[in-house]
């Protein structure tokens, strides 16, 4: 916080470090606590009512300032102005991870965000697609078990536990949904995630597909 005077450009960078290892070991212990509790049967759903379209923005709103100078467009696809009831915050935290998971594996081209709501069915079906470096097929269920990664090369490059997508995965299914992956190697993954969700009465019924890009 600069206290006691602003910091030399040496220090700024240990500073860097010393917070990025800290926010690491946190998120890798937060998931730890998080799968244990699942596992433990001691999550339970907070359902509540809210706006898709605010829901989406809100996703939007806390990774765009992660895209400053990359070459990856985040792609979120304007959705349907419904009121669903749902674990909003649950929610939020697969499609954080899926997508921070696709821009993670994607050098270039984009990553895509789209929700879809049948009515009939009382289902919403979130994906979250890339055009990064793929899953081969021997690997795609093995990636939602914990502490599982991909050898190669962006494996390096990125931080992760390993832990996020067993986690997203109980999540899924507490909620009474799964996800389910489609990928191809060097052309890219979808995660799609298909979860019944009530639609809340009085929902506006504005369709609108424009697509609007993060910058
Ligand atoms: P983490 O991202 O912390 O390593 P996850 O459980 O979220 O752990 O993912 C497990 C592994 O699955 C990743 O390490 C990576 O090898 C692979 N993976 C996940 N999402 C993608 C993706 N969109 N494209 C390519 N590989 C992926």
């Amino acid at each position: 916080d600069r206290v006691d005077g602003g910091l030399e450009a040496e220090q700024e960078k240990q500073v860097t470090f010393i917070r990025r290892s800290a926010e690491t070991l946190l998120e890798f212990v937060n998931d730890l606590l998080d799968l244990a509790k699942v596992e433990a049967g001691k999550v339970e759903l907070h359902p509540s009512e809210f706006q898709l379209v605010d829901f989406m923005r809100g996703l939007r709103g806390v990774l765009k300032p992660l895209r400053i100078n990359d070459p990856v467009d985040l792609v979120f696809e304007e959705c349907e102005a419904i009121a669903l009831i749902g674990d909003e915050g649950k929610l939020g935290q697969i499609l954080r991870n899926l997508i921070a998971n696709a821009l993670k594996f994607t050098e270039c081209g984009e990553v895509r965000v789209r929700v879809t709501y049948d009515r009939r069915l009382g289902t919403a079906c979130f994906e979250v697609c890339d055009t990064g470096i793929g899953i081969a097929p021997a690997d795609q269920l093995r990636i939602f078990e914990e502490f599982e990664q991909i050898a190669g090369g962006l494996q390096k490059k990125n931080k992760g536990s390993g832990l996020g997508l067993a986690l997203s995965q109980r999540l899924a299914r507490l909620m009474g949904g799964e996800i389910l992956v489609e990928s191809e190697v060097g052309r890219g993954s979808t995660f799609r995630l298909p979860l019944p969700l009530e639609a809340a009465e009085g929902a506006q019924r504005d369709r609108s597909r424009r697509s609007t890009r993060v910058l």
